[in-house]
């Protein structure tokens, strides 16, 4: 069967125009085979009046989709599921934990909202909400991978993550999970802010689907990482094939602009209000 994707950026870190507003943050609305996804909520409720202003419904969203459990991607999932209460959210049960971080002696919480984890807590127990600690399947055609294996020598987990205010106990971010969408020729892959690693993601789908990967979209965490770490990624990169590289959030300027030097006809900037149609 032919399938075709339309993604639109409801919330990311850059924005065009007078338009739209933008925040650190990621939101996609994703259509496929019938079927709409809320993939992440943003930071605020800024989602809301994006998706207004570019005709997105999200009272039709049959399904919402958390990459994990950092504030830039939850905030707006209470309001988001008082407007749509029927759509079934996907999750990594690591991603209710509290989370904190610690950057140059200052400590913050940057977990989801309480009252979106008393929510999510509440679904979980009526089955409203789905834990995804493995590959799970969405709908045909549309996978969550679960948690994702940490393998690649160079793709060090960051130390500024915590599950206590004290910060003595490191939070390795085992709820970031990608999600995959099947094409006729391809996978398409969908990041939140890719924690475990671009590379530890990508080489997990291949050993979950049979389809090469043919995009990548989303957040890549590579703001804070090492040139030499940049470097590498760009390269293990290279081996993929991939025809549509698009990184936004939390790729990082440096990382971004490798990106683009190194895909060049397949480097897409997705500002806010942006919509991808796949295949190209
Ligand atoms: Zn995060
Ligand atoms: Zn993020």
């Amino acid at each position: 069967m032919k399938r075709d994707i339309s993604i639109t950026v409801l919330v990311t870190n850059t924005v065009f125009g007078p338009k739209f507003k933008a925040e650190h943050g990621l939101s996609l609305w994703i259509e496929y085979g019938g079927k709409r996804i809320l993939f992440d909520t943003g930071q605020s409720n800024l989602l809301f009046s994006n998706a207004g202003l570019l005709d997105v419904d999200l009272t039709k969203a049959d399904a919402v989709i958390l990459s994990h459990g950092h504030y830039d991607h939850t905030g707006g999932l209470n309001r988001f599921l008082k407007i749509v209460p029927d759509a079934r959210v996907y999750l990594h049960p690591k991603a209710l934990d509290r989370k904190f971080s610690q950057k140059d002696g200052r400590i913050r919480e940057i977990g989801m909202q309480s009252s979106t984890r008393h929510t999510l807590l509440e679904r979980v127990r009526e089955k409203t909400a789905v834990e995804t600690e493995r590959p799970t399947v969405v709908f045909p055609g549309v996978t969550v991978t679960g948690q994702i294996p940490r393998i690649s020598e160079f793709e060090h987990y960051s130390g500024d993550f915590y599950l206590d205010r004290p910060c003595r106990t490191e939070d390795s971010l085992m709820d970031d999970q990608a999600m995959v969408l099947d094409l006729d020729n391809g996978a398409v892959v969908v990041l939140g802010c890719c924690h475990a690693g671009i590379i530890n993601t990508l080489q997990y789908i291949r050993t979950i689907t049979s389809k090469r990967i043919s995009a990548v979209i989303g957040g890549m965490h590579l703001s804070n990482a090492s040139e030499s770490r940049v470097k590498k990624t760009v390269s293990f990169l290279n081996d993929f094939n991939i025809e549509m590289m698009a990184p936004m959030h939390c790729t990082g300027f440096s990382a971004s602009v490798a990106l683009k030097n190194a895909f060049r006809s397949e480097f897409v900037e997705c500002p806010v209000g942006y919509r991808l149609h796949l295949p190209l």
